[in-house]
């Protein structure tokens, strides 16, 4: 099969279908695309749910629960233990397929009527305030992490602890606003660092302790400004900064980013052990094509985030094989068009089960083999209505349709597809996804953010009592007995935003990273494919030849 030029219906850029997509596509049955592969990503990410906490009430028991969950959604919430548990059935909300209607608007009713778990994540201990958090403790507004201890305002985070307002981190500990770390220990506003300890302001650094506002380092101790001091030296020098200032770190974090613009050396991407792979963040993958974020990962094509994702194509958060045009699909065989499924295989249209297999439009369902729809049908009735379903969608043109925008949980601004690819609200509206108005709440008694000590040191201990006013969002927050006794054992002043503008603006530069671009390796002059966007505007970008060469 030949390569095909289509324009996206909805950005109405040409973007190319490859063969290797159309024998994809093929195996899994699905049309053709219609939109382009950001644009994809887009419609996918925009289920991803991100959402703002709040409390609510179990619609079951009545009991208080924490979710990120609007308030307008259709269907009721119950607490995740009783939507696990046989306190209802979600076989009661079967309802027979209707031939004269399109079989979408079936599901999406279902969808409406059928309860949902309030949030993701299980085997936590006192992690309330916390959205698709696993086997963890003692963490506090964080979302999208696995084996943490007392963290606070992290996002997707593994492994680590004691430490705040980290995203993207991993097997970190004891450490304060870093972005893309792993094994940190007393790291401060770092960014893409590796195996480093007792340092603030790094960037690329690998293996390099006690170190200040310096970038591509490799096994170093004691730099500022990529200049090496003595150990006397770096400490006396290192006196002339006052951490635990606000005003003086905030004018650190903007020096920090220029020195990322003009002087850091920027390798064109950042994936490691890759084979045949194109994409960013890719660690491990082998034939991997137009991917980002992908773990151990093969023959795979436009995913984002995956683990062990094989033969995988159009996905969003993915460890599956041979599933296709999904978002959240988690241990997924042979699976299409599937929105939060964990362990299911050989299905479609499936909202929110877990652990079933041959099952077709069905919303909530758990350990179940043969339904559509919520109705529990025979082997031989099931496959008879599927193929006449199919047959059915086929003919309309439905087939291969993801659930619509309008099923998402949240409004495109409370979703990863705001975050990844932020829009305006009237971008949102015509791209056919919702818009979540914030509500604005009235506090009182809330003092503003820029009213706050300037120094941790002079903050009492009544600030715990005090809710603040963010300036940026409107939303207010509130410093934790537990932060403030974190900032005052690692000199950092008050944050003055809240919590989730801060994650997104820290997240903010992986975003920019994400496709494609052409440029210059700053070394050899050669023509160089890399990844960053050119919002991000640095200048120092390196083939990764020549980085290996220069920096290693
Ligand atoms: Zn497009
Ligand atoms: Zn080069």
């Amino acid at each position: 099969m030949n390569s095909e030029t289509k324009n996206c219906q909805n950005c109405k850029q040409g973007f190319v279908i490859e063969p290797e997509d159309f024998g994809m596509y093929k195996q899994l049955d699905l049309p053709a695309p219609v939109l382009c592969p950001y644009c994809r990503w887009k419609y996918l990410l925009a289920f991803w749910l991100f959402g703002r906490f709040r409390i609510t009430a179990s619609a079951l028991s009545g009991k208080r629960i924490i979710t990120v969950l609007p308030e307008n959604v259709p269907f009721p919430i119950y607490e995740r233990e009783e939507f696990v548990s046989d306190a209802w059935d979600p076989l009661t909300y079967g309802r027979p397929y209707d031939p004269s209607r399109p079989f979408i608007d079936q599901l999406c009713e279902l969808q409406a009527a059928v309860p949902h778990p309030h949030q993701g994540g299980v085997k936590n201990v006192n992690c309330d305030w916390c959205d698709d958090w696993w086997e963890s403790r003692e963490c506090y507004l964080s979302r999208s992490g696995y084996r943490n201890e007392y963290l606070s305002y992290a996002y997707r985070v593994t492994n680590s602890k004691n430490s705040i307002d980290i995203t993207y981190c991993f097997d970190m500990e004891r450490s304060y606003d870093c972005l893309y770390c792993f094994k940190g220990y007393n790291l401060k506003y770092s960014f893409n660092c590796r195996d480093c300890i007792d340092s603030s302001f790094l960037y690329d650094c690998r293996n390099s302790s006690n170190c200040f506002m310096s970038w591509n380092l490799r096994n170093k101790q004691y730099c500022i400004l990529n200049v090496q001091y003595t150990k006397e030296e770096y400490f006396e020098k290192l006196k002339t900064f006052d951490l635990k200032s606000y005003v003086a770190v905030d004018k650190l974090k903007k020096e920090f980013w220029e020195h990322l613009r003009a002087d850091a050396v920027h390798r064109a991407t950042y994936n490691v052990q890759v084979i045949n792979s194109s994409g960013n963040f890719l660690v491990e993958d082998k034939n991997c094509t137009s991917c980002v974020f992908m773990e151990k990962s093969e023959n795979s094509r436009y995913c984002i985030r995956g683990f062990e994702a094989k033969d995988c194509i159009d996905q969003v958060s993915c460890i599956a094989e041979k599933c296709g045009w999904g978002a959240l699909d988690q241990w997924g065989y042979e699976n299409i068009c599937n929105l939060y499924a964990t362990h299911c295989r050989f299905t479609a249209y499936l909202d929110n089960c877990e652990e079933c297999e041959y099952c077709f439009g069905c919303v909530g369902l758990r350990k179940k083999k043969y339904c559509i729809l919520n109705v529990q049908y025979s082997k031989e009735e099931y496959e008879e209505l599927l193929l006449k379903i199919k047959s059915d969608m086929k003919k309309s043109g439905e087939w291969g349709k993801f659930f619509p925008l309008s099923a998402a949980y949240a409004g495109y601004n409370d979703s990863l597809a705001q975050i990844m690819f932020p829009m305006k609200k009237e971008e949102v509206l015509a791209f056919g996804a919702k818009w979540q108005e914030i509500s604005e709440p009235h506090y009182d008694n809330v003092i503003g953010a820029d009213t706050l000590p300037d120094a941790i040191d002079e903050v009492g201990d009544e600030i715990t009592k005090q809710r603040i006013l963010c300036p940026e969002t409107n939303l207010s927050y509130n410093i934790a007995q537990r932060d403030l006794a974190f900032y005052r054992e690692h000199g950092i002043p008050l944050p003055r935003r809240h919590f989730d503008w801060r994650t997104v603006n820290r997240y903010w530069p992986l975003t920019q990273m994400m496709m494609p671009q052409r440029g210059t390796c700053t070394y050899c002059k050669k023509e160089t494919e890399h990844y960053y966007g050119p919002e991000l505007k640095f200048q120092k970008i390196a083939c990764v030849e020549c980085y290996q060469k220069e920096i290693a």
